[in-house]
């Protein structure tokens, strides 16, 4: 992640393999990743950072394909 916030100290993915949060196209949907991101404090600052910065793999508990569907839904409300 780009951009050092203050709610990133509590982020509980520092403390786990990088590579479990970028499961691979059609992979087990970072099973793991999003294990971690369950017991976090701060899934819903990053699930915001994420949607705003267009991020690919597993953030806020939820996957690339995910958010974007959360991001077309959003554009069609604000219609
Ligand atoms: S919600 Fe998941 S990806 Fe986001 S900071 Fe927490 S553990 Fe990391």
């Amino acid at each position: 992640m780009s951009g050092r916030l203050e709610w990133m100290d509590d982020a509980l993915c520092v403390e786990t393999d990088p590579e479990a949060f970028l499961p691979e196209q059609g992979g087990p949907g970072g099973r793991a990743a999003r294990a971690v991101c369950r017991r976090c404090a701060v899934t819903e600052e990053c699930l915001r950072f994420a949607l705003v910065n267009g991020f690919e793999g597993i953030y806020g508990g939820t996957s690339t394909r995910e958010r974007r569907g959360m991001a077309r839904t959003r554009a069609g409300v604000a219609r």
